[in-house]
């Protein structure tokens, strides 16, 4: 096969976030399908089931099962460790198809997934932690971005995420238009969120215009050179003609 063109590139590059978008929204559509069940079967543990010691009502595994925290991989004795892979194995035959994430509770051992287990009651300690990120997210503007977002509809939304964020970090999110989640194909960052006098703006252009100005110095001083050039070769054809 031959090289690919740069329009044949950009198109591949395309389809193959288009078809990454597509697989994020199908997995949050089945989580989001999970929740419901759970919720309509009751498989959700209160928190009181949870400290009497009910068993996960997912895998059937207990979730506070006593055995302490692990050790980290590299302290293990080499008993730990035996019974570490052992545990790895056996999650692997029962989870290795869900393509989910893992979780356990503080102090114990077991593992849970987090496409077959209902998780755990929140501690009223990890809500409030939630509860103060989201906040401070929905008050303090100026440490805002603006994104512009392609979705898997084609339509393009405008979302708002902390600035620390190099790149947007959610796949998938609500389309207002098609009233459905969809997954994110391209994430455009359009500068910040609050820039009410336009100051920010303001700079952006000043650097821009900057920038066009040194470059046409560069291409002036070029083309006097390559006048400077011209007559030169004239000047020396002249003189061997003559
Ligand atoms: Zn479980
Ligand atoms: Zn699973
Ligand atoms: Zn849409």
């Amino acid at each position: 096969m031959g090289k690919l063109t740069e329009e044949q590139r950009q198109q591949r590059a395309r389809a193959g976030a288009r078809r990454k978008a597509l697989q994020a929204e199908e997995d949050d559509r089945h989580q989001e399908e999970k929740r419901e069940q759970w919720q309509r079967e009751g498989m959700y543990l209160s928190r009181e089931e949870l400290i009497a010691g009910h068993p996960c009502r997912g895998c059937g595994e207990p979730i506070l099962d006593g055995l302490g925290n692990r050790p980290p991989l590299l302290r293990m004795t080499s008993e730990e460790r035996a019974e570490y892979d052992a545990e790895e194995a056996r999650y692997k035959e029962r989870h290795g198809e869900c393509r989910a994430h893992r979780w356990t509770v503080s102090g114990s051992r077991t593992q849970h997934c987090g496409h077959c287990c209902p998780p755990p009651p929140m501690g009223e300690e990890q809500a409030r932690a939630i509860a103060k990120i989201l906040f401070n997210h929905k008050t303090d503007k100026r440490h805002l971005n603006d994104w512009d977002l392609t979705l898997t509809c084609d339509h393009t939304i405008r979302r708002t995420q902390h600035r620390d964020h190099q790149r947007y970090s959610t796949s998938v999110v609500q389309c207002p238009t098609c009233g459905e989640r969809r997954g994110v194909i391209e994430a455009v960052l359009v500068g910040p969120t609050e820039d009410s006098d336009g100051k920010v703006q303001q700079e952006r252009l000043a650097t821009e215009l900057r920038a066009a100005k040194a470059k046409l110095e560069r291409q002036r001083k070029a083309a006097i050179k390559t006048e400077q050039r011209i007559a030169d070769i004239a000047k020396e054809l002249g003189g061997t003609q003559g």
